[in-house]
């Protein structure tokens, strides 16, 4: 495997960071997850779009053009041989002293990674998955904004923890006020009837890019979608419930907090979007080869 570090590629063994990069001693950094199918990137200018954004919050100067960063994408995946993969893209503030003045750091670390995520068990995309809501709260966005895609996913990661020792693979959580925030990693859809409904980005949430496909694929497919602030109640009266991300793509749900969605399998409109992704996601892109 070779790694896309700083403008070089670099053998993975060889692909190392500074201990004093502030991406390791602080979180300080930013990240996107992008698919690759079929020999072409998804949605990669939109991710790298959501890339800068991050970056240009947290006043983090990415030392190259957003077109640069698309051909290092797309040069990544060519050198790795990838038509179907996860890329990692990652720039951390770079390495600067042990205190946390981000302003110490001269040079911003460009770090692609062309590899391979499973996020939950193949089964699972038949059988539907079971979560549970948890007690972690969401980031409130008046501190670190979800919509930065931030390093430092420790909230995510307590929440992950409080799923698996649940003995669930995934979490919903809630934001401050107890409203519907999204999973770990992943947004959230109920259906109700012909109608989609997903917290709207004021809710607390990462404005997902699958999330918005799957949207934009459910309006062209004839269904009504909404973005609404829901309550666990809202969820528990769900006929379908699903996930989006670019790990988990689109992934049914059957069961929340020992509940059964529907008749507990995966809802019908939740396979027709799932198909529906799967053909979209296959026929566009920017092409690797
Ligand atoms: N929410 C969170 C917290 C995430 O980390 C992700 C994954 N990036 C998502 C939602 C899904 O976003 P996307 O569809 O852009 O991958």
């Amino acid at each position: 495997m070779q790694i896309y570090m700083n403008g070089k590629m670099v053998p993975k063994r060889d692909a190392k960071v500074s201990i004093f990069d502030h991406g390791l001693l602080y979180g300080d950094g930013v990240f996107e997850g992008i698919r690759a199918y079929n020999g072409r990137v998804f949605m990669l200018r939109e991710h790298v779009d959501r890339l800068y954004r991050s970056a240009r919050a947290i006043t983090l100067k990415i030392p190259m053009s957003k077109q640069a960063m698309v051909n290092a994408v797309i040069r990544t995946c060519r050198e790795n041989r990838t038509r179907n993969g996860y890329v990692r893209l990652v720039v951390t503030r770079g390495v600067g002293t042990l205190g946390l003045n981000p302003f110490t750091c001269k040079r911003p670390q460009v770090i692609i990674i062309a590899g391979t995520i499973q996020l939950y068990p193949k089964e699972l995309y038949d059988k539907g998955m079971s979560i549970i809501t948890v007690a972690t709260v969401r980031n409130v966005a008046e501190a670190v904004n979800p919509n930065i895609k931030s390093l430092n996913y420790l909230n995510n990661i307590l929440a992950k923890i409080e799923a698996i020792n649940g003995g669930v693979p995934e979490a919903v959580m809630l934001n401050a006020q107890g409203f519907v925030a999204e999973a770990t990693g992943d947004n959230i859809f109920i259906i109700k009837g012909n109608t989609l409904l997903t917290p709207p980005p004021y809710a607390g949430v990462l404005e997902g890019i699958t999330r918005n496909v799957v949207m934009d694929l459910a309006r062209q497919a004839g269904y009504d979608v909404r973005e609404q602030m829901l309550t666990r109640y809202d969820v528990y009266n769900a006929d379908e419930l699903f996930l989006t991300g670019t790990a988990a793509e689109v992934v049914p749900v059957v069961t929340i907090d020992r509940r059964t969605i529907g008749d507990g399998k995966p809802g019908k409109i939740t396979k027709d979007l799932e198909r529906r992704f799967r053909e979209f996601a296959n026929s566009v892109g920017e092409p690797i080869f």
